[in-house]
């Protein structure tokens, strides 16, 4: 609506909407029209239009939008930087409507001659349509693995005589994967009967058949015998780097295996989850005896970095801490946005005491389960916390992250983070890179001299077990241990469903390698009571 230039206050009003119904927790097809209608922000005009998307699974008049809007025009509104006003301009001045030429626009520097284009917005979007090129087509794990699994189980059911894995990046626990690799002992005729009658399409390349439904999502399928099933999905679930590796090892010697672990048992190399075949380093380290136990997702006992009503949450504290309780964590961490982030309506210090007021209250009800008194500080310009000392003395645990002016150069942000770890209020710092998989890098960030003053200062690395973040990058995982710094895996969760995402931060820390005792949020209630007061002598006394 904004690009087809129509009226300001009609979409304000559906852009509300859409804000309000983002936030509702209960089915809207459950809802009677006028329980519909009486939600604040929906009325009687834009609840007509959601009853209708619940009949008809359509709504007339964006059909009608999307008809006079050219496809790379849409394509144009995922990429970040790229409103619609920037897009009108490069549609009717500049007379672009494909991403490719928007690209060669900017490489020929045409922008910068139209209003609201300087030469950094010029660079932004060129940067930005580079990023977008190469992820396109690229889905998170989270995205694919109920399609995975679902997909798993009926190979299973229907086939039961034959073999069939998930293999690949999938088996791998990549972040993110552009498809799924499954290999089976099914045979072509099978398989390509079993995919027709489904609706998918698919053509041979070459070693695999690859297979598209309606989504688009491609799966790779490698048809192998029994006596080749194995392997097969053996070199599909590791590196480039590590299958060289291990053909070049002196014993090996391929064979019809019989499971995954004689291909381990005939090199005497102890077995190495598909997740940490990663560097050939790891090779060496498991030559005749076991790795070290990787962290479970049932070893994650208390909820660090949440969010509840009091700031941009949708559950409210006592929800949250009830929820974790029953949930078996030991304790919950609950630190709101400070009074910076006004956007997700940040604490202003009077706010801080009538929250403080209510966890005291809730530990009353709740024991021996604990929420502990925790804030995320928004990192400022300069580096410095979003309160003076007397209030972060207030905090059990003070969580710093940085959430404002992204863009900025290494320098600057290393300046911004060195700053916030020096601090002796700061235990954890916050997702450290602020990349958004798929759709943000993150600001520059040298990490082995961010590792190292986490070290010098007892602060732990979080590791936002958001799946859209996954920040830290696990593959400085290992530099941290080494180190002695601890990573915290932290769900970020923003609703009480936000705890399940723990499990994605453990699925991506055991391609590191990390083990229980290295991870904050595997302490027990009493070893975090400890950390916590080893943080808090660090704070002038
Ligand atoms: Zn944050
Ligand atoms: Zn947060």
């Amino acid at each position: 609506m904004d690009i087809h230039g129509e009226n300001e206050f009609k979409i304000k009003s559906y852009s509300n909407a859409a804000y309000t119904l983002d936030k509702l927790t209960e089915p809207l097809s459950d809802m009677s029209p006028s329980q519909l209608y009486a939600i604040r922000g929906i009325g009687e005009a834009i609840g007509k239009k959601i009853q209708e998307i619940i009949e008809t699974k359509h709504l007339a008049l964006l059909d009608e939008y999307i008809q006079k809007t050219p496809p790379g025009i849409l394509e144009m509104l995922k990429i970040k930087g790229l409103g619609p006003k920037k897009i009108v301009t490069i549609w009717k001045e500049l007379e672009i409507e494909s991403i490719g030429e928007l690209l060669y626009a900017c490489e020929e520097n045409r922008l910068v001659k139209y209003k609201g284009f300087g030469e950094k917005t010029q660079k932004n979007i060129q940067e930005a349509l580079h990023f977008y090129l190469q992820h396109q087509g690229n889905y998170l794990y989270e995205e694919v693995e109920n399609l995975a699994t679902t997909l798993q189980n009926n190979l299973a059911i229907e086939f039961p005589n034959q073999q069939h894995i998930i293999s690949g990046a999938f088996k791998r626990q990549m972040e993110w994967l552009g498809f799924l690799d499954i290999v089976t002992t099914l045979s072509e005729t099978h398989l390509t009967a079993w995919l027709a009658a489904k609706n998918f399409t698919f053509e041979k390349k070459a070693g695999y058949i690859s297979c598209k439904g309606e989504d688009n999502f491609e799966l790779r399928w490698y048809l192998t015998t029994i006596e080749n099933f194995f392997w097969t999905d053996f070199t599909l679930s590791c590196s480039p780097a590590f299958l060289d590796t291990w053909q070049a090892l002196e014993n090996f010697k391929m064979e019809a295996y019989q499971t995954e672990q004689s291909i381990f048992d005939q090199v005497g190399i102890s077995y190495i989850p598909a997740p940490q075949r990663e560097l050939a380093t790891i090779i060496e380290k498991a030559k005749g005896k076991n790795l070290p136990k990787t962290i479970q997702p049932s070893d994650i006992k208390g909820i660090i970095h949440a969010h509840s009503t009091w700031s941009d949450g949708i559950h409210t504290l006592e929800q949250m801490a009830i929820a974790a309780k029953e949930k078996g964590y030991e304790y919950l961490i609950i630190s709101d946005h400070s009074k910076s982030a006004f956007y997700a309506n940040g604490l202003q210090a009077d706010r801080i005491i009538e929250q403080h007021k209510e966890i005291d209250v809730l530990n009353k009800k709740l024991a021996p389960f604990v929420i502990f008194k925790s804030i995320e500080s928004d990192i400022l310009n300069d580096g410095s916390l979003d309160y003076p000392d007397e209030i972060l003395a207030n905090f059990d645990i003070v969580i710093a992250s940085v959430h404002s002016n992204l863009k900025m150069t290494e320098e600057k942000a290393m300046m911004r983070l060195l700053n916030a770890v020096n601090n002796p209020y700061t235990s954890i710092l916050g997702h450290p890179t602020g990349r958004l998989l798929l759709s943000r890098k993150g600001y520059p960030v040298n990490h082995e001299v961010l590792i190292e003053a986490c070290a010098e200062n007892n602060v732990a690395i979080e590791l936002n077990a958001h799946p859209r973040r996954l920040d830290m990058d696990w593959r400085y995982i290992q530099a941290a241990v080494e180190n002695d710094v601890l990573i915290s895996i932290n769900p970020d969760a923003h609703a009480i469903e936000g705890f399940d995402d723990c499990k994605y931060g453990v699925f991506v820390a055991q391609k590191a390698g990390l083990s229980a005792a290295n991870n904050l949020s595997s302490f027990s209630l009493a070893e975090m009571l400890e950390f916590i007061e080893y943080q808090q002598a660090k704070r002038p006394q």
